[in-house]
């Protein structure tokens, strides 16, 4: 198998640097002009978003480094098979194959057709 600790890691930092970066917007101009503040409030919103992703993309990250730690990675967290490497190049942080990504995609989709966020709030 291909050496993936390098990417992985400068994925990390990467991702680090940019939840850093939203952290910092969304603190800066506690006190703007009424003027600005449905900007301000919308580009905070933004860096929010950007800074949950960076983060939940850093856990998956990190995880990836632990299983090459423990000498579990590449390997389906689902079905056990290897994940080929075509994938692991494009995304070396995948958890699981492309067939069972899907499947686990397909269980989401269809929960959240079942449980709708916004229904059943007054
Ligand atoms: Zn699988």
């Amino acid at each position: 198998m291909k050496d993936y600790l390098g990417p992985l890691r400068a994925k990390l930092l990467q991702l680090a640097e940019t939840a850093a970066k939203a952290g910092e917007l969304q603190v800066l101009e506690r006190d703007p002009e009424p003027a600005g503040l449905a900007q301000t409030m919308g580009e905070r919103a933004r860096a929010a978003g950007v800074a949950v992703l960076a983060n939940s993309q850093m856990e998956r990250v990190y995880s990836a480094i632990l299983r090459i730690e423990r000498g579990t990675y590449g390997f389906c967290a689902t079905c056990g098979e290897e994940i080929p490497d075509a994938r692991l190049s494009a995304l070396p942080e995948a958890e699981r194959c492309i067939e069972c990504e899907e499947d686990l995609e397909r269980v989401h989709a269809r929960v959240g057709r079942v449980t709708p966020i916004t229904e059943g709030r007054r």
